[in-house]
């Protein structure tokens, strides 16, 4: 448990002028602002509460400390009556809550992003009845009693799963582990968004089990997609394609390089009673032998992993993005549509725009930029914070004129 009395959090002092950022409403502290002359980070553990405090003296926040990450503290509170602990976390959620219920008609959308959701370190996606949670750094990890707590007391689910597997982990010192934190957790769940009904892996799931922050991309495509041949490239459980046939498509084709993605697009779409085909493969080899094979399609969804992770990636990045724009846009026919989206919060939308130009011209057609589309709202960007804002979609038309 995490101490109540804020005077009793130690102190974390930061450097002359240091204080500018987090006044200003960023929420991390890097390692090189601390003075660490009067509070030494190797005295602290990962994980420890502390006082986030200026160079005299004056209180800033509270949060919690990493000595061991360049990101060494993030602030959770800025009320010192109000220090990170079980019933800050009830408050924090039930404000995340009150945005999502406003917005879903379902309860399935992701609950607690993060930083914009003054909850540095977690996650929290919530498939009906039961939540997959996320605690990314050492001292959500610590709070992690109090989390499960405060979601059992402001959302009542049935099975709660800690989904610690995700790589990020790492920076902060954590192991990785899946395992139950409340309830049985089943190894698939149902959950609605748009017309359609999805059967989600819980356990053996990717990242938390489902993509929220396309939820408004994929509505997006329904006036773009009626008697239309589509396909959905890197379409992991088939939430694009198999929404496309809901709204009317003639056909649609999945590609994925994850064999069990792929039996989920097939046990989806009979759940959907549509027909989806499926493509295992390598998404660039497979786009190059379907237009070898002159197979056309009207509507071509790109949504890949993020190859641009870390900005030094940013050139062999833009490079992976190019090859796969070009590619999905050459097996449109005379006209047609182009969704090309990017998770990277390092890849600008500008250059996203600039790839599509250039894949336009390198293939001889035309290209028109029609809706720019982001992540939806249950993953608010902090707009302090440019890393919470990640996602761009383009909607594009695209017709062979030079
Ligand atoms: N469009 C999906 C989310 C895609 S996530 C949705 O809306 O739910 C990215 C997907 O790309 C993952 O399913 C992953 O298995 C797949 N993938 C990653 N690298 C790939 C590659 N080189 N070729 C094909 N698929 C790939």
């Amino acid at each position: 448990m995490i101490e109540k009395e804020p005077e009793r959090l130690r102190h974390l002092r930061l450097k002359r002028r240091e204080d500018r950022r987090i006044r200003a409403g960023h929420l991390w502290v890097f390692s090189n602002e601390i003075d660490t002359e009067s509070t030494p980070l190797r005295l602290f553990e990962p994980g420890d509460p502390v006082s986030i405090r200026a160079a005299d003296g004056r209180f800033l926040a509270s949060g919690y400390v990493n000595p061991n990450s360049l990101i060494c503290a993030r602030v959770l509170s800025r009320d010192e009556s109000h220090p990170p602990d079980r019933s800050l976390l009830v408050h924090r959620l039930k404000i995340a809550l009150s945005l999502r219920e406003k917005l879903y008609r379902y309860p399935c959308y992701r609950l607690v992003f993060g930083e914009a959701d003054l909850l540095p370190g977690l996650v929290v996606d919530r498939h009906n009845d039961v939540l997959v949670v996320q605690l990314t750094t050492a001292g959500m990890e610590r709070m992690k009693d109090d989390v499960l707590a405060a979601l059992l007391k402001v959302v009542k689910p049935t099975a709660v799963l800690w989904k610690n597997d995700t790589g990020v982990r790492k920076l902060e010192g954590l192991d990785e582990y899946v395992e139950a934190a409340h309830g049985e957790v089943p190894d698939t769940v149902e959950i609605r968004e748009g017309n359609a009904r999805f059967d989600i892996p819980l356990i053996g799931g990717q990242k938390t089990g489902w993509y929220y922050d396309q939820t408004l991309n994929r509505a997006r495509l329904k006036p773009y997609v009626k008697d239309a041949r589509v396909l959905d490239v890197y379409s992991y459980s088939g939430a694009f394609g198999i929404q496309c046939m809901k709204h009317g498509a003639a056909t649609a084709t999945c590609v994925d390089s994850s064999a069990p993605a792929l039996e989920f697009v097939t046990s989806n779409a009979l759940k959907n009673r549509v027909r989806v085909d499926t493509i295992k493969g390598n998404a660039n080899e497979v786009m190059r032998d379907l237009r070898h094979e002159r197979t056309e399609f009207d509507v071509v969804v790109l949504d890949p992993p993020a190859f641009v992770r870390k900005k030094r990636d940013l050139k062999a990045g833009r490079e992976a993005y190019r090859q796969t724009i070009q590619n999905g846009m050459q097996l449109l026919g005379r006209d047609g549509f182009l969704l090309a989206c990017s998770c990277s919060s390092h890849m600008p939308q500008s250059e996203l725009v600039q790839l599509v130009q250039h894949a336009a011209r390198h293939t001889g057609r035309h290209a028109q930029l029609l809706e720019v589309g982001g992540q939806a709202p249950d993953h608010p960007v902090h707009p302090a914070i440019p890393e919470t804002s990640y996602l761009k979609s383009l909607l594009c038309r695209v017709t062979r004129q030079q």
